[in-house]
């Protein structure tokens, strides 16, 4: 189809990919955001190999090769500092043909700034939605009106678009556990630089990854009950505290990291959602399947439908909703899956049944590197790009 004008609302990773691949489709842009000042929510990322396929499809192949750490091998470690695996990334890059990039969130947003041809329209929250057989018109709190042919809701996992295209509210759900995130400059008492080292233990886990610029992305996973992990205390009593007798990075991980600069996420999922479309507003990344992060893949699926949905706007010529509801068929179980399997890794990571998690471990010593492979090459293959 061609001539159209697409609103997008939400300039996150989502929405401002969606805003670069529907630019290069020839389409008239307009993107919004709520927020006055757009930082990244956290401080690192990882982009699996599925999501860098897109981003190189979309010309940002160098760019993102310049912001992406080398993450050549990952490596299990037990709270006490033993290596239980010891995995070589580099066949896995050779069979999906793309390396894995960790990257800083504000480098990886910058760079999707730089790209995008339009500005963000920021300071715009978007409080509803109507549409007609010609066109879409977004409304805004602060009484700006913005008409489209189609409109894209990429506003997140607390998406108030979502409850207009499915008529009814979806809460998000929590995955049980708190998650702490930020960077650290790179250093070999940490981790090598070129290896991704999980340590765990007690249901929690402790990660480094590398990502350019010599810096480290950590992440820390406690799992907790809700009502507990509202109330976050000062952040490095409590990771000393939690982590308590790991292994001495581990000790030096938490004596380094700035607090200031340190996150702290209460984890949640959303859905599996079976309908991502009404009519020609079509939901994308999180507000239609935010997933928990433990096989690092909601922001690759949230590249992954901005790729499809702007392939369908620009290779069928039916109408604008059948281009959608083409993009929902496509998105749909490739979403689920991996909503569902996310789901179930967090639960076995973190102790839902304590059984399970300690199979988990006894298992983890004995796994062959190639076994693991395999099981990520799945996730990385079943998207739009083989
Ligand atoms: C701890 C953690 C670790 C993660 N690790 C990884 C990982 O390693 N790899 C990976 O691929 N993914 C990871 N993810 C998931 C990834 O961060 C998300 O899937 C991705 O950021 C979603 O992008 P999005 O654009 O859909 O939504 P968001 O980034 O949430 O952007 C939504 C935007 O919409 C705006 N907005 C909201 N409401 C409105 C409104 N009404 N009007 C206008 N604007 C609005 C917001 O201000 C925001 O800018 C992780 C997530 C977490 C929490």
């Amino acid at each position: 189809m061609e001539n159209l004008k697409v609103i997008i609302i939400g300039a996150g990773m989502g929405g401002l990919t969606s805003g670069i691949a529907l630019s290069q489709a020839g389409y008239e842009v307009e993107i919004y955001d709520r927020v006055l000042d757009l930082r990244p929510a956290g401080a690192g990322i990882s982009l699996w190999s599925n999501g860098v396929k897109v981003l190189n499809r979309l010309g940002l192949g160098r760019e993102i090769a310049a912001i992406g750490g080398q993450m050549n091998r990952m490596e299990y470690r037990t709270l006490a500092g033993e290596l239980l695996n010891d995995i070589d990334l580099m066949p896995l890059v050779e069979q999906v043909g793309q390396r894995p990039y960790p990257v800083s969130r504000t480098d990886l947003q910058q760079m999707l700034r730089q790209r995008l041809p339009v500005e963000v329209q920021l300071g715009h929250q978007c409080i509803g939605i109507e549409q007609d057989d010609q066109q879409v018109t977004a409304m805004f709190e602060n009484g700006h009106v913005a008409t489209g042919n189609v409109l894209i809701a990429a506003d997140g996992i607390r998406s108030i678009c979502r409850k207009y295209v499915l008529d009814t509210e979806i809460a998000p759900s929590y995955g049980g556990y708190v998650n702490w995130n930020g960077l650290v400059p790179a250093n070999p008492d940490l981790a090598p630089p070129d290896t991704w080292a999980i340590y765990v233990g007690e249901h929690k886990r402790a990660s480094l990854m590398p990502i350019a610029g010599d810096r480290f992305y950590f992440f820390f996973d406690v799992p907790m009950p809700k009502e507990d992990a509202a109330q976050g205390g000062d952040i490095r009593a409590d990771l000393t505290r939690f982590f308590a007798g790991w292994a001495p990075p581990i000790q030096a991980l938490i004596q380094s990291l700035d607090p200031a600069t340190t996150n702290r996420v209460l984890i949640h999922d959303l859905g599996p959602l079976h309908q991502l479309v009404r009519g020609r507003v079509a939901l994308l990344g999180d507000a239609a399947h935010a997933t928990c992060p433990d096989l690092g893949q909601g922001g690759c699926q949230a590249v992954e439908d901005a790729l499809v949905l702007s392939n369908y706007l620009k290779s069928t010529t039916i109408s604008v909703t059948d281009a959608l509801r083409r993009y929902e068929t496509e998105r749909v179980d490739r979403t689920a899956a991996v909503v569902a399997k996310a789901r179930r890794r967090a639960e076995q990571i973190h102790g839902k049944d304590p059984a399970v998690t300690q199979q988990w471990y006894d298992q983890l010593s004995q796994e062959k590197p190639e076994d693991v492979r395999q099981a990520i090459a799945k996730v990385i293959l079943g998207g739009p790009l083989r």
